[in-house]
């Protein structure tokens, strides 16, 4: 299945769609007993005097608890994943299929002096045998990176190592992979899941940071105990990946409006730039960027003391413009067959992404 290399859309597309999606009533929706997309309609009754706005934002909000919702699905993962004309809209967001053409893409990357952070694209699998056997596909990425003098470090995601199955079996996969880094000079970044993993995930990476030091992890600015989690991860000299967070989480867990996400946000880089470790602020968001520099120049903070993240395929304008600045800039690269659950939730974040991929399907 050959994912194509070249991104179907124009460079910079991204900057001219339509406004960003507004997270505003996140709260009116959720699933269903039946597991199905719902919203109730009190939030858009709230203020009937900005009503086309109000119907507007629901309705994004729809659209993306529904992708979010089909991320899950597994025929139509099925489905999209060999489908070619689906993994023609995939290249935007995904590297490649091989890890040859995931490496050539963090070449050109380093080339412009922006490092990358590799991820073997799988979650949820269920069985132990595919457990074992994503974590020879990243020995092989964590080994090729080393070999190739590649500046870059991979990141993964626990459900790819059987935590569903056996926490133990995913301590010993993740540990083998902490281990070889470590020997490698090298570094494992664990990605955040849905907030049921968040304790199972600081209970890993703790441990694997006692025993090999070569392990961080990430924080999601809209749940409401990320500031005590960083506050541990601080005390303890744990490297955190800051972002907004990308999974659809209920009102008891997360702030439910954008606005508060977004304060979170700035509250949280500014706790890592005082006291983090190395702290990576992930975020293609102009206004937290402009933040991040502000904070970081009235505090005296080195431009190397952090680092800015972002994904493949997002503002790469952006991404070359901080480089120039002399700001460290890092890029997350997934490669490999397993894609449509990580492109769902990269549409889901921009339904806008949805109705360019459908005009595009009738040109
Ligand atoms: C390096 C990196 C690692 C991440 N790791 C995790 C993780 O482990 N766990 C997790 O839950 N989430 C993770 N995320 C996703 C993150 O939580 C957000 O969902 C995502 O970054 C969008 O939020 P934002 O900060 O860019 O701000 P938003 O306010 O969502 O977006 C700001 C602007 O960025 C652009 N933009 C954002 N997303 C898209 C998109 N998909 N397509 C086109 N344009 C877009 C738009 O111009 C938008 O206006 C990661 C993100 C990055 C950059």
């Amino acid at each position: 299945m050959p994912v194509m290399m070249s991104s179907t859309i124009p460079r910079g597309m991204e900057e001219t769609m339509s406004r960003p999606l507004q997270r505003g009533h996140r709260t009116s929706l959720g699933l269903n007993s039946m597991g199905r997309p719902v919203f109730k309609t009190a939030v858009y009754q709230k203020r009937r005097s900005h009503r086309s706005s109000e119907v507007r934002d629901v309705s994004l909000e729809v659209v993306r608890s529904l992708l979010i919702f089909l991320s899950r699905r597994k025929l139509l993962r099925k489905w999209m994943e060999t489908s070619t004309l689906a993994q023609r809209f995939a290249a935007r967001f995904v590297a490649g299929s091989s890890l040859e053409q995931a490496l050539t893409v963090c070449r050109e990357l380093n080339s412009e002096a922006i490092t990358v952070t590799l991820d073997v694209l799988g979650e949820s699998i269920s069985s132990i045998e595919e457990a074992a056997a994503a974590r020879d596909a990243y020995l092989r990425t964590i080994t090729a990176i080393h070999e190739n003098g590649v500046q870059g470090n991979v990141s993964l995601k626990l459900t790819q190592f059987g935590i569903d199955l056996s926490g133990d079996v995913c301590r010993a996969n993740v540990g083998q992979l902490v281990e070889r880094a470590a020997a490698l000079n090298g570094f494992v970044r664990v990605d955040m899941e849905s907030s049921e993993y968040v304790d199972r995930t600081l209970g890993l990476v703790c441990d694997l940071h006692d025993k090999y030091r070569a392990v961080g992890t990430v924080i999601q600015a809209y749940l409401y105990r990320s500031k005590n989690d960083i506050e541990m991860l601080n005390a303890r000299g744990i490297r955190v990946r800051l972002c907004k967070g990308a999974y659809l989480e209920p009102a008891s867990a997360a702030f439910p409006q954008k606005a508060q996400v977004d304060a979170n946000y700035i509250a949280l880089m500014q706790l890592l730039l005082d006291k983090g470790s190395y702290p990576a602020i992930a975020t293609h968001d102009e206004k937290m960027i402009a933040a991040t520099k502000a904070y970081a120049a009235s505090h005296k903070i080195s431009r190397d003391a952090f680092e800015f993240q972002m994904l493949y395929g997002i503002r790469r304008d952006l991404q070359r413009q901080l480089a120039k600045e002399g700001f460290r800039v890092r890029v997350y690269v997934p490669y490999g067959r397993a894609w449509y659950p990580y492109y769902m939730r990269r549409l889901a974040e921009r339904p806008a992404n949805v109705l360019f991929i459908l005009r595009n399907m009738f040109k």
